[in-house]
């Protein structure tokens, strides 16, 4: 069975066993600070699992695309290592949020992989925890397997639990025994063995306890199904190989590779290592662009660079030295495309910028490379094994080694790396970075919201129909505790029944305004959407005091409000024409929309030229004046996909979701508050275009009110420019053109009056030429800024005396210059250079130079005078 075909087969069984079939959800998980990559089915989930988040449907099935790299399970080292290890991988689950239990998910599985996909029983084994009789009882009763076929496993293998506090409960694996030709032969081989005879296929997840902060267990209320199989390994079994790298998921890969490096797969196993790697990283590149994360410096961004550079020195491994695996990532799109369309909407993103990083990293990586052997050789001869810190973090700063990187490169020689000097030299560099990950500090408050939740509390939007409302206060929280009461001067946070507010998300700001009730009021300083069904208005208490329970009137500041959704519908009208004169390459990478501003991100890899800043201005504007109907329909996320609406990576989305067309031009998955028209927004003036990331563009724009006083800015400036030069202000720029013309011609004109001015200061100083012993020496203080000043003067002097000796002399900020030169004639009777070393020291300086021109300088200004008469008792010795 082909790959394809498992996953289909998979998602069909359980769709036919009323589960909804849910797609996958992006590798970047949205909403939780605390982990990097989604790597499991159950991510996308958590919210439901918790209680905090309601589903159309309570079984689910999904093939997930997941991560696992970088964190604190790094296996980023042991792949291309290993048949198994990979990066990024495929995971079909089955999910039940409190509907069936232990009974019908072994069934399921059972059934699933000896009748669908046919498995023999008689190769197959099962582990459950060890004190979980009821699944054992379950397995022989429902399965007919044989007691001696299912081990009982410790808390370690067989105990999964979600976090520190939460849901958890016993697993349950299903086994299969590849046959004695495949293990390590020891008599001991069994269950459990690290080698590859016995291997885990599935894992089934019972939740049915959850864990307090003090470790103690309680039953869930409604118990839950969560569970896990591997695509690729399964696959490999499937199709009789022993290695995940030879099923049809990677073959296609690998010999593309082969192609392109000339070096064949399975004849020597370096080339293995390289060619398994880049097969892997390929695809996590691929994923990793497609869902919006480039190669940065820190967090995501820093994983995807890593694995970007390992492949591309793998390929250096192999011989290649030029850019190659943005077009193994052209393979995968090939091969997992009909799976994932959005890896095809998303090519052109994932050629650019991986070509764009492999280009940069060739650049440096041969000399890093050298360093690093230099540093091996010198530390083999002193018999030393280690790296030092400050070497691997030159590798790291200056030739963009990742430290993993060099670890990798130096393994096979039996090296290692000073890890923790590495660190102590990273630790100013990381400083930086500090605060742009989201830390622990926001999970605390995070914990309440999901009790909130969990109790009942939840919050009704009803901002898309009305602006202002009454409703009932549910809950204050003030210094991130619940409280009952609050009074004048409190900070607090405010959660009602429900709210015309808007609470922050999808780009959109929160709004502001006021909660009026009975002998109090509040001012809203911010509004925010911590969970799905949750509103929080964060508010001073401006009068009187508050209490749990109370009826209030709330009332947004609409006028604001209204500037917002001006803004928020014409960034939707940014992005389309963004897409129409740009590409379908472009891609939203993160916009905020607010009363005063828009600022809209999106991938895109060269400059904007004027022209198509102007095209897409213009657009915008066109589709302002054509006035066309913005709709927001509720609809079920297939759906939406289906009619072509736009869908971000870094969103989360439910079954049912909003999306906000505007006739005939855009469509996008947003739920935020938009204009009735476009004409209500008036106008968009776009004020600036830059790069803000690799590939990243930023505009800033405008809109309504706002684009007005902009306009009207750029007319005053044009009009006071316009007065100031006296011209109409269709003339400024010429006036303009003119004036610097002017201005070129002036400066060319004093440049010429100086030099005459130079000239004349030589002939009033040739009338004090004396003559020693028939020798013209000129010897003369002047006003010079700049030593070249005194050059050229003597020059000029020496080319009026035609023979003779000159000796210039200035002071300026306490310092002296002296210059002494003589004419042709004399070389062979006078050196300059000699001349000039017998001046210097009565300036307390040193000088030398040529034999016909030489000069110094020095710190005693107040020696000048008794320096430069030097030169008559020189010529005088000189003659005798
Ligand atoms: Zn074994
Ligand atoms: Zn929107």
């Amino acid at each position: 069975m082909k790959a394809n075909e498992i996953r289909k087969t998979f998602l069909e069984y359980f769709k036919k066993n009323g589960h909804t079939i849910v797609p996958s959800s992006s590798l970047v998980p949205k909403g939780d600070p605390t982990l990097l990559f989604t790597n499991a089915g159950m991510v996308q989930f958590k919210g439901v699992f918790l209680g905090e988040e309601k589903r159309d449907y309570k079984r689910a099935v999904s093939v997930q695309k997941c991560m696992r790299a970088g964190g604190k399970h790094n296996d980023l080292e042991n792949v291309g290592r290993t048949a198994r290890h990979h990066t990024f991988f495929e995971m079909l689950g089955n999910f039940s949020f409190g509907d069936y239990f232990k009974e019908e998910a072994i069934t399921f599985a059972w059934e699933f992989i000896t009748k669908e996909i046919g498995f023999d029983p008689k190769d197959l084994w099962v582990t459950v925890f060890q004190e979980d009789n009821e699944a054992a009882g379950i397995w022989v009763e429902n399965t007919g397997i044989s007691k001696e076929r299912i081990v009982r496993m410790g808390e370690k293998d067989n105990f999964w639990a979600m976090g520190d506090v939460g849901p958890c409960g016993p697993c349950s694996e299903i086994i299969i025994d590849q046959g004695k030709d495949i293990g390590c032969g020891r008599s001991t081989c069994a269950v459990g063995c690290d080698c590859d005879r016995f291997l885990e296929i599935w894992n089934l997840v019972f939740m049915q306890h959850n864990k307090n902060l003090k470790g103690k267990l309680s039953p869930l209320p409604k118990p839950s199904i969560d569970t896990g199989m591997g695509l690729e390994r399964l696959a490999a079994i499937m199709q009789g190989k022993q290695s995940n790298y030879e099923s049809d998921l990677f073959a296609p890969i690998i010999n593309f590779i082969e192609e392109v490096s000339g070096k064949s797969y399975d004849e020597l196993e370096t080339n293995d290592i390289s060619i398994k790697a880049i097969a892997d990283h390929s695809r996590a590149v691929t994923f990793l662009i497609t869902d919006g994360i480039l190669p940065g410096n820190e967090g995501r961004g820093y994983v995807l660079r890593r694995i970007l550079r390992r492949a591309s020195r793998y390929g250096k491994l192999l011989g290649i030295n030029e850019p190659f695996l943005y077009k193994v990532c052209g393979k995968v799109i090939e091969c997992l495309g009909a799976a994932y369309p959005e890896i095809i909407a998303a090519r052109d993103s994932i050629i650019k910028v991986t070509e764009g990083e492999e280009s940069r990293f060739l650049e440096t990586l041969e000399r890093g490379l050298n360093i690093l052997d230099e540093e091996i050789k010198t530390l083999k001869q002193k018999n030393k094994r280690v790296i030092p810190g400050n070497v691997a973090f030159k590798l790291y700063d200056t030739y963009g080694f990742p430290l993993d990187l060099t670890s990798d490169i130096i393994r096979t020689q039996g090296f290692t790396v000073d890890e923790e000097g590495f660190n102590t030299e990273m630790e100013e560099q990381r400083f930086k970075a500090r605060g742009a990950w989201k830390g622990s500090g926001e999970i605390k408050t995070h914990e309440i919201y999901g009790k909130l939740v969990n109790s009942g509390i939840k919050t009704n939007f009803v901002g898309y129909y009305t602006d202002v409302t009454s409703s009932k206060i549910l809950c204050l929280i003030k210094d991130g505790n619940i409280v009952d009461k609050a009074s004048q001067g409190d900070n607090i946070e405010v959660i009602t029944e429900q709210t015309p507010f808007y609470g922050e998300s999808g780009g959109q700001v929160g709004d502001i305004g006021s909660i009026i009730g009975k002998g109090f009021e509040l001012t809203v300083v911010d509004t925010k959407k911590p969970l799905p069904d949750l509103i929080v208005h964060h508010s001073t208490v401006k009068e009187g005091s508050v209490s749990t329970g109370g009826t209030v009137e709330l009332i947004p500041d609409l006028n604001v409000r209204k500037a917002t959704s001006r803004h928020h519908t014409a960034a939707h009208l940014l992005h389309a024409a963004l897409r129409n004169i740009l590409g379908e390459h472009v891609r939203q990478a993160g916009s905020l929309v607010g009363p005063t501003r828009i600022r809209f991100d999106f991938s895109h890899f060269s400059a904007i030229s004027e022209k198509e800043l102007y095209k897409i201005e213009h657009m915008v504007n066109e589709k302002i004046m054509e006035n066309l109907e913005v709709n927001t329909d509720t609809l079920s996320y297939k759906d939406a996909v289906a009619k072509g609406a736009l869908a971000f990576f870094d969103e989360k989305y439910g079954d049912t979701v909003k999306m906000t067309s505007v006739e005939g031009f855009s469509r996008e998955l947003c739920g935020g508050i938009h204009v009735k028209r476009t004409g209500d927004i008036g106008l968009v003036r776009i004020l600036s275009d830059s790069s803000v990331a690799a590939g990243v563009r930023r505009i800033e724009a405008v809109a309504g009110t706002a684009a007005l006083k902009a306009v009207e800015e750029e007319r005053d400036v044009i009009k006071e420019a316009s007065l100031i030069l006296k011209a109409s202000p269709r003339d400024v720029p010429e006036k303009i053109n003119k004036l610097i013309l002017q201005h070129k011609t002036l400066e060319k004109e004093m440049e010429n009056l100086k030099a005459k001015l130079k000239s004349g200061d030589a002939l009033s100083i040739l009338e004090q030429v004396k003559t020693v012993k028939g020798i013209k020496v000129v010897c003369y203080e002047v006003e010079a800024e700049r030593p070249d000043d005194l050059r050229q003067l003597a020059d000029l002097l020496r080319a009026k005396i035609n023979s003779g000796i000159v000796v210039l002399g200035s002071k300026t900020n306490g310092k002296a210059f002296i210059l002494a030169a003589i004419t042709k004639d004399l070389s062979g009777r006078f050196n300059a250079g000699s001349i000039i070393k017998e001046l210097a020291p009565a300036i307390g300086g040193k000088g030398g130079g040529k034999p016909d021109m030489a000069q110094a300088g020095g710190d005693n200004p107040a020696g000048l005078k008794a320096a430069m008469e030097k030169i008559y008792a020189i010529v005088e010795k000189t003659q005798n």
